[in-house]
């Protein structure tokens, strides 16, 4: 049985939470342990499917399909562990399933109520199966203590205290100590309250993981662990870090996981190696140059709506050892805009993946742009099918060519995918559910062309990569594409669905359908992100 280690937070939010027990868990891999790691939310959506990235950042998408918060992106890509649909439970979730149960007569008319109901929903939850020879799982609470939604969760988390074997459980409370600038000091005072409030609910937390914007003085840690009832030494520090890549090695150096494994009656635990974390803030810190990576899209204004896209380029960074810059562009701005002057010195142009009408045609002129003047281009999701309708309009004669998603006018190019409804079990699952049920979600297989710009990036001629779309470029358009110049480099394997477009002719133009940025990781970027920024790399030396 797996030991289990509990996250919470208190204070104020965005601390780092989801950083931290990506952190945690790298560090006890680097140990030698087994880890997984799950988030449960307190939010009612059933699944962030339906929020806007605006609120909730991006969705981000497991290899089963479940459409997550993007605290499992930095899971996997401090853990390379893939997350499930298993390791993500939101209230609204729990009260679905538990509703269908009421109904189907499963409680033989017994009171439904949040104890024992839904605390037992959500033990089910933690407790279920994390995989073979799991050491840790690490279970982390959205939200803050005390917020009224989350209080079934702490409820379930402080009755798994008791129930699990005595020294099976550590429970680690993120808090927060500001600095007054008035009065020159650290105040502990709001850690104290968010541990109270934790305590009054019957959790007594053994380590605290104190975000601070400066070192903690020997008195306050002494304070802080008189106050809140834990060990001196398991009040660890957690400054800012410069990259959030050097967050393991800060923490470690700070002790936490050695406190971790301490609670655990882990006294001589393997050394940690933490060779790779080394060598990735050594190549982020020490670039030999800079790149200028112009994004047009549609969320620009939150760069949580595209978390994985920005990690991946850092990644493509790392892998060619140089500072990718990113220029954010709104879209929208882009079709009225001087197009020149806000792409002047972008060494490659990036649209992402996105939904709707709004600013497609600035994403679409962005590509004609990136296509005339032979920047790099990588087009993502909704930014390959602007790349294909683009092609279409000023390469190929159809010069209404549009989206469905768009509406009706236009000759649409690109269109819904009723056929994969048909027979496809995860499609049939949520059909009639909802809007987040009618997509095609989760890794899909490819089929690379040889002798193509991608299969030399992959290296590779089968692929497997994460979707998130309801529309797909209509096959029917192929050769009338191809003849023009446009070549298909990836075909879904009955050859059904346009995977990968590019451009021979173009220094590096590249569509794809899927999403490479969710199974980017710093220790292995993604070839696709590698291959874009190497290019941006030479444009640099061009211009
Ligand atoms: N809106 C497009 C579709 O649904 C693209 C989605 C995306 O970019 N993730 O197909």
């Amino acid at each position: 049985m797996p030991r289990y280690i509990f996250i919470t937070g208190g204070v104020v939010s965005s601390l780092g939470k989801g950083l931290a027990s990506a952190a945690l868990g790298a560090l006890l891999q680097a140990r030698g342990y087994k880890v997984r790691l799950r988030k449960l939310d307190p939010y009612l959506n059933v699944d962030p499917g339906t929020m806007s990235p605006f609120q909730h950042g991006e969705v981000y998408v497991t290899d089963d399909g479940a459409e997550a918060d993007l605290d499992l992106g930095h899971y996997e890509r401090f853990t390379g562990v893939s997350a499930a649909q298993s390791d993500n439970v939101t209230t609204g979730r729990i009260y679905s399933d538990i509703i269908e149960k009421e109904r189907r007569g499963d409680y033989l008319g017994a009171t439904v109520q949040v104890i024992p109901h839904v605390t037992n929903e959500i033990k089910d939850f933690v407790l279920s199966d994390a995989g073979e020879d799991v050491d840790f799982v690490l279970c982390e609470v959205g939200g803050t203590v005390g917020d009224i939604e989350g209080l079934p969760f702490f409820e379930a988390l402080r009755q798994l205290r008791q129930e699990i074997p005595l020294g099976e459980t550590v429970h680690i409370h993120v808090t927060l100590l500001p600095f007054i600038k008035a009065a020159g000091e650290m105040k502990t005072k709001p850690t104290q309250h968010s541990v109270k409030e934790l305590r009054s609910i019957g959790i007594q937390p053994d380590i605290l993981l104190c975000r601070a914007d400066r070192e903690i003085d020997s008195g306050d840690r002494r304070k802080i662990a008189r106050f809140c009832n834990v060990r001196e030494s398991s009040v660890i520090q957690g400054l800012d870090a410069r990259s959030i890549y050097d967050v393991p090695l800060a923490y470690h150096a700070e002790g936490l996981d050695r406190e971790v494994l301490t609670h655990f009656r882990i006294d001589e635990p393997p050394k940690a190696d933490l060779t790779r974390w080394t060598e990735i803030s050594e190549k982020l810190h020490n670039p030999d140059g800079e790149v200028t990576i112009a994004v047009v899209g549609k969320y620009t204004v939150l760069p949580d709506a595209y978390k994985s896209l920005t990690e991946a380029l850092v990644h493509g960074g790392i892998a060619n050892k140089v500072k990718v810059k990113i220029r954010w562009i709104e879209a929208e701005a882009f079709e009225t805009g001087d197009q020149a002057a806000l792409l002047s010195g972008a060494h490659g142009i990036l649209v992402p993946g996105g939904f709707g009408e709004r600013g497609a045609e600035g994403k679409i002129k962005a590509v004609q742009y990136a296509r005339e003047s032979d920047v790099p281009f990588f087009g993502i999701c909704l930014g390959m099918q602007m790349a294909v309708v683009e092609w279409a309009r000023n390469m190929a004669g159809i010069e209404t060519a549009s989206s469905s998603e768009f509406g009706e006018g236009g000759e649409n190019i690109v269109g819904l995918m009723t056929e994969w409804t048909k027979g496809n079990e995860r499609m049939e699952r949520n059909k009639d559910t909802d809007l987040g049920g009618t997509m095609r979600l989760g890794a899909y297989p490819a089929k690379l062309t040889k002798g193509s710009l991608v299969e030399i990036v992959y290296g590779v001629s089968t692929i497997e990569e994460r979707h998130r779309h309801r529309y797909e470029v209509n096959i029917d358009y192929k050769d009338r594409l191809e003849q023009s110049g446009l070549i298909f480099s990836g075909l879904s394997p009955d050859g059904v669905l346009p995977e990968i477009v590019e451009i021979p002719t173009h220094p590096w133009f590249i569509g794809v359908q899927y999403h490479p940025e969710l199974k980017s990781r710093p220790f292995e970027p993604h070839p696709l992100f590698a291959g874009f920024v190497g290019a941006a790399v030479k444009q640099s030396r061009l211009v």
